[in-house]
């Protein structure tokens, strides 16, 4: 493994913040309907981020203005981590999926562009549920390669569904995204391989997307060795708080 993609396991802080609900509020499935925060919510929530440790952030081109709305309100904050994807794309309240070299490539420059990053740090595929498929039948992983040889992107991976995509993609890339809550465990052994193998876990859904009880759901994945960082979607700083005293409580009493 590389430094580059070392020192990124290594400074990813425990919790980052997922932000779908910076850019999208169609065709979403959390528990309540909500209006799309404004700059300065996200940009109070952003800060409070910080002051609380957290420096990773994950994002998509599938998460409506996302991408866009970090650019613009990170801007000369380097030091954040930030997670993106490739692959999905959403238009018009439907998604499409498009794994081509000219896709990936478009969408990796887009990114950069938006995001105002020379190089991006972690970039995962962002599967439709057929993780081998993609993996088998599309040029994907080939043009991630190359795009990280040339230095457009420091690492990537998959966000996956499946354990046999999830493994297959990490035999040849750093990092896998994963559903794992206190109520879905089918995907822990891409964690225990990873674990393993020194490669990056990104836990998505912790709280099984807004249905679960934060402390209970968040303590039992503490208790899982391997994980890299959970991306929790939040866009309401007491929840914020909560979350990232929950993890510290829990570190402190051990
Ligand atoms: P999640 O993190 O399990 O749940 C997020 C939901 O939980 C939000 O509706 C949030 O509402 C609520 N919440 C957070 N903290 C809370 C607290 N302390 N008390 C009560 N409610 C709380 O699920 P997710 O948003 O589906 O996934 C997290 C992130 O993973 C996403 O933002 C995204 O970045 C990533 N993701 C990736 C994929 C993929 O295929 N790659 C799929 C899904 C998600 P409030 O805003 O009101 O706090």
């Amino acid at each position: 493994m590389s430094n580059i993609v070392q020192e990124l396991i290594n400074n990813l802080s425990y919790l980052s913040l997922g932000t779908v609900k910076f850019g999208r509020n169609q065709g979403v499935k959390y528990p309540k309907a909500f209006e799309l925060p404004t700059d300065s919510d996200i940009s109070s929530l952003l800060s409070l981020a910080k002051d609380l440790g957290v420096n990773g952030l994950d994002t998509a081109p599938a998460y409506g203005l996302s991408e866009q709305r970090l650019g613009k309100l990170i801007q000369n904050h380097d030091d954040w981590i930030i997670t993106t994807k490739v692959g999905e794309e959403f238009e018009n309240g439907r998604s499409y999926f498009d794994f081509s070299k000219k896709h990936v490539e478009q969408s990796i420059q887009r990114s950069l562009k938006r995001l105002n990053r020379e190089s991006l740090d972690i970039v995962l595929i962002h599967s439709d549920g057929n993780d081998l498929e993609i993996l088998n039948n599309t040029p994907v992983v080939e043009t991630l390669q190359l795009l990280k040889d040339k230095g457009d992107i420091k690492s990537f991976g998959i966000s996956s569904k499946t354990v046999d995509g999830a493994i297959k993609a990490l035999e040849v890339s750093d990092w896998a995204m994963v559903t794992y809550n206190i109520e879905n465990q089918s995907e822990k052994p891409v964690i225990d391989y990873a674990h393993k193998n020194n490669k990056g876990i990104l836990i998505k859904k912790a709280l099984g997307s807004g249905y679960l009880q934060p402390e209970a759901a968040l303590e039992y994945i503490l208790e899982c060795s391997g994980v890299t960082s959970i991306i929790l979607g939040t866009i309401n700083p007491n929840h914020l708080r909560y979350n990232v005293d929950i993890i510290n409580n829990f570190n402190s009493s051990r």
